[in-house]
């Protein structure tokens, strides 16, 4: 098979392509690719599985025949295996969605996922590689909080779900082999000065004695409640570092239902927990970067360390983070970056986490 191409300097040519199997919520089973750049020392796009689980990815037909006979051959069966196609035949058509099987989990176990042209054992036109995780796990404690006035009169509950945020959490972590365990959820009443909202101002304000209440070690404190004070702020994190700055009680997160005319939805604030989390896990926003000097490229924006959530329109193809919109504002992402690329300081967030995990307590 010829192809006729003119090259001056260098040009790559893409047969296929990986990618995440789905649009919008994170899911336990379907792991966003890290398919940033194509350069030493990482080449390959590289996903996370976490050992024990079943993962999908799709391989995309790019410039290659939808019909050209190819085959997916793990490395090492041993640590991952592929599930589907059962024979390894890729099916013909645009795209086809692989299912892996994390046999055997390390930190991590990594093999390459060969794609084989003609036969199971023909040259070689793509490759990912896939990291098999061993299972860390991580406590979190949810408060669903009830906030009265100062009398303890007229108490205003939160009402987020926290059953389905906390899904998006586990969701969004275990392809790093992070196992978010949650806590039953722990229900507070507090008597402030209004209703259903924890005053920040003067800060720390009412946010000491929540992070006071019912706080349960060696688990991340995640609270619920209605508001936070009065302006536009839908949420706190509080690492141990930082609630040791900020002369607070003890580390833990706090998300406010709404802040003026913004509802945090479920995708919202599951990606905001999972974010506040990141920092735990002594992770930064992309290469350190802070507002107006944040960075805009698409890869930034598709991970869950970027610094806003909803984000701003480019009016674009770069406003698909591949995560959804909401009131016409994408959403961040969720990728925690696999990849080492040099020019980005940050990044191998995978490693960072797992490293802060096993070092604790954060
Ligand atoms: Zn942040």
């Amino acid at each position: 098979m010829g192809i006729p191409l003119s090259v001056y300097g260098e040009r790559r040519v893409v047969l296929l392509r990986w990618r995440r199997a789905r649009h919008g919520d994170p899911h336990l089973n379907y792991p966003d690719v890290d398919n940033r750049a194509t350069r030493a020392p990482e080449l390959a796009p590289v996903v996370g599985i976490q050992a024990g689980e079943e993962a999908v990815v799709r391989l995309e037909r790019r410039a290659i025949d939808p019909n050209a006979e190819l085959h997916v051959v793990s490395s090492d069966k041993g640590k991952v295996d592929v599930v589907l196609p059962a024979d390894g035949k890729v099916p013909s058509g645009p795209h086809a969605d692989i299912r892996l099987s994390g046999v055997s989990g390390g930190n991590p176990n990594e093999v390459k996922l060969e794609v084989r042209f003609g036969s199971a054992t023909g040259p070689i036109v793509s490759i990912l590689i896939v990291r098999c995780f061993s299972r860390r796990r991580v406590v979190m404690t949810p408060h669903l909080v009830t906030i009265a006035g100062p009398t303890g009169a007229g108490g205003i509950a939160s009402t987020a779900n926290v059953a389905a945020i906390m899904s998006h959490v586990r969701a969004i972590w275990r392809h790093c082999g992070v196992d978010f365990t949650i806590n039953a959820t722990v229900n507070d009443t507090l008597n402030f000065a209004s209703p259903g909202v924890v005053s920040d101002t003067p800060f720390p304000g009412e946010v000491a004695t929540l992070l006071s209440t019912n706080w349960v070690p060696n688990s991340i404190n995640a609270y619920f409640v209605q508001r936070i004070g009065a302006g536009g702020t839908l949420g706190y994190g509080f690492s141990r570092p930082s609630s040791v700055t900020f002369a607070l009680p003890n580390p833990g997160i706090i998300l406010a239902d709404r802040a003026g005319p913004a509802v945090h939805d479920t995708a919202w604030a599951g990606n905001d927990l999972a974010h506040e989390a990141g920092h735990f896990f002594q992770l930064w926003h992309p290469n350190n970067q802070q507002p107006p000097t944040e960075r805009e490229d698409t890869w930034s924006r598709r991970m869950l360390m970027h610094n806003f959530n909803t984000q701003p329109i480019m009016s674009n193809w770069k406003d698909d983070n591949g995560y959804g919109a909401i009131g016409g504002s994408a959403r961040r992402g969720a990728l925690v970056t696999h990849k080492d690329i040099p020019a980005i300081a940050t990044d191998r967030e995978c490693t960072t986490a797992r490293n802060a995990i096993v070092a604790g307590p954060y």
